[in-house]
Order: C-alpha cells, then sequence, then structure tokens
C-alpha cells in the first residue's frame, strides 16, 4: 500500500487497473475499476491530475453519479488531503481514496450519520463501502464471518444483520455494481439464489424444529419465510445477494430506511432480478425513481397496517398473526 497525498508525484501504466475510491464534495464515495488507458506510458503528475484524466465528468458536480453519501465517519464534512494507493491480491489494482473538502452540504439523515455501518473500516483499510470485497479476495482468512465458499461465490453473515438470519451472498468475481452484469452471469446468479434458498429453508426448519421442542407446535409467525434479493440501490459496492428471514427481529434494524429497503418495490427478489437480466439484457435500477421508496410510511409487511414510528412497528410486528406475505 503506497500512501498519497493530493499532490505528489505517482507513476502508472498505460495498462494499470486503477481502483477507485473518491469523495467527491463529500456527496457520494464511488467506488469503480477503470482502466487507465488514456495514461503516459510512464507517469502521471500528480493524484489530482490523474484524477482529472480518468474522468473529467467524475469531479464535477452535477454529475449523475453524484449521490448523497458519508466518510468513513459517517460525517459528510471531511477535510481535504487524505489519499491511499495500493494494489489488490493479484497486484494489478490501485486503490485510491480520498477526503476532499464539501463544496456542498446536504441534509443528513442524523440515524444514519450515528450508524456504526458508516463508521466500518473494512480491515484491509479503505472506505465502509468496499468493506464486502476482503470477503471475496480472502474468504479462508475469515472463518468467524464466511459460512461458504467456492470458486464462484462466498456466503458472509451481514455484519450487522436486520433480522434473525441475515446472510450476504457475494460473487468471488470483482462485480461492483449491476451494470457490470451481463446474460453471461445467469449462471453466477442461478447459483447465488439456489444457495440462499437452500440456506434460508435449512434455516427455518432448524427454526421450527426448536418450536416444536419447546412445546410450540405452530412455528411462530415472526419468521415465516426467507427473502431473497438486492436492494434496487445498494450501498455497498461489490454485488451482493440478501438472504433475510422476515421477522425483522433486530437491534440494527434501526431507522425508516432500513425497513423500507427491504420491502418491495425497494427489495428486488432474486427471481425477479435473473428475469430481468435474461430478458432485458441487464439491470439497471434509477436511482431518483427507487430512493423515494425508503421514505414510505412504516407498514407491516403482514398486514399493511402503517405504524407511527419503528418501535411501534416492531412491536406489532412482533404480534402480527396476518399471514400476508
Ligand atoms: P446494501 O448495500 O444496502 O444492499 O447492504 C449492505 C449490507 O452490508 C448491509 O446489510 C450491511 O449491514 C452489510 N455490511 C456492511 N458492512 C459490512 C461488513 N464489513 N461485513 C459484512 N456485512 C456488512
Amino acid at each position: 500500500m503506497i500512501k498519497l497525498e493530493m499532490d505528489e508525484p505517482c507513476e502508472l501504466k498505460a495498462s494499470d487497473t486503477v481502483f477507485l475510491l473518491v469523495s467527491l464534495y463529500a456527496i457520494r464515495f464511488e467506488a469503480e475499476t477503470r482502466t487507465f488507458s488514456n495514461a503516459p506510458s510512464r507517469a502521471c503528475s500528480t493524484m489530482s491530475n490523474l484524477l482529472d484524466s480518468i474522468d473529467a465528468d467524475l469531479v464535477k458536480p452535477g454529475n449523475g453519479s453524484k449521490k448523497r453519501g458519508r466518510d468513513s465517519t459517517g460525517s459528510n464534512d471531511s477535510q481535504a488531503g487524505e489519499m491511499d494507493l495500493g494494489e489488490d491480491e493479484e497486484g494489478d489494482c490501485v486503490v485510491l481514496k480520498t477526503k476532499k473538502k464539501p463544496k456542498y452540504k446536504e441534509e443528513e439523515n442524523k440515524e444514519e450519520e450515528k450508524s456504526a455501518e458508516a463508521k466500518d473500516i473494512p480491515s484491509s483499510g479503505g472506505h465502509w463501502s468496499i468493506g464486502l470485497l476482503q470477503y471475496t479476495q480472502n474468504p479462508e482468512k475469515f472463518g468467524d464471518v464466511v459460512i461458504e465458499y467456492n470458486d464462484d461465490w462466498v456466503v458472509i453473515k451481514d455484519k450487522y444483520p436486520k433480522s434473525l438470519l441475515h446472510l450476504l451472498i457475494l460473487p468471488r468475481a470483482h462485480l461492483p455494481s449491476f451494470s457490470h452484469l451481463t446474460p453471461s452471469h445467469l449462471p453466477l446468479l442461478k447459483s447465488m439464489e439456489n444457495i440462499g434458498k437452500q440456506l434460508g429453508s435449512d434455516w427455518l426448519a432448524r427454526k421450527e424444529g426448536k418450536d416444536v421442542v419447546k412445546k410450540n407446535p405452530v412455528p411462530s409467525p415472526q419468521s415465516s419465510s426467507v427473502l431473497v434479493g438486492f436492494h434496487a440501490i445498494p450501498s455497498m459496492t461489490q454485488i451482493h445477494m440478501h438472504v433475510i428471514s422476515n421477522d425483522f427481529d433486530s437491534i440494527s434494524l434501526k431507522n425508516k430506511k432500513h425497513w423500507n429497503s427491504f420491502q418491495p418495490p425497494f427489495f428486488i427478489s432474486s427471481s425477479s432480478a435473473i428475469e430481468k437480466l435474461a430478458s432485458d439484457g441487464e439491470i439497471v435500477f434509477n436511482k431518483a425513481q427507487y430512493d423515494p421508496y425508503l421514505d414510505k410510511a412504516l407498514a407491516c409487511h403482514r398486514c399493511g397496517t402503517v405504524q407511527a414510528n419503528l418501535p411501534s412497528l416492531k412491536i406489532h410486528i412482533a404480534s402480527c398473526s396476518s399471514a400476508n406475505v
């Protein structure tokens, strides 16, 4: 890992792939892999020039990718000057992290600012939003988090589970977002879905078994099914499929956005995503269209009753016996 200041000289070859994580005006962190094809064969003078030469649009306000975000402290008010540059396991990837003084200040959700998720630095370093990559690169090193893996995918426990069961399934291949998927990835998605459904039904069977042992022959309604799917607009880089039981019994489920992110239409079932990729040849979700769903009223996913706040919703769903899920 090389540490560079913004105006320090750096060297990159034309064929180098750049893994770029940049805080732009602290509006959003972007993680992208780009082939640095426009580089001079030897060196680029400074990091500032490198950023400009990679993608001028990326550093301009008003670009479609400028979205509300936080830095690794959960704040949107970071100071200028810090940057990390390094190589990935294959040695062909440069990781770049900057913190720039914001030029624009946006309203932040206070609950989100305090969230531990927004402060979570991966053990390998870097911004919280790349925290899932470490498990795809070295699953064997994370025995306490990784449930199962093969050459195609890795299953991990979600670090901030929003239900009694909450797993994530990640492709081993570097696939930062839906935009990197083509129909060639259909077998991979189906394989991820299969293992997700299998683990979900195993968990339900074990849970119902325990209920019977507890002399409660009727399985409790709180976890009558397990959802397998994606957030339309994920916050973390690297594609990840959620496997989540529908009890939502967790202290990590802290706000309306958490709740609504696991409700349709923001939550996309794995089968819908797979069908979309098969029929359209791509998976595209428009952020402007989907983000407002996160602010929907807090409606019970079983009976549809709207609750005033999250604590009352949690109390309600713990006893709601409607089977409408
Ligand atoms: P999303 O990107 O919104 O689809 O969800 C990202 C998920 O990753 C959330 O459910 C987080 O709780 C979870 N998460 C965040 N950081 C980590 C981490 N370092 N390890 C495991 N799970 C994480």
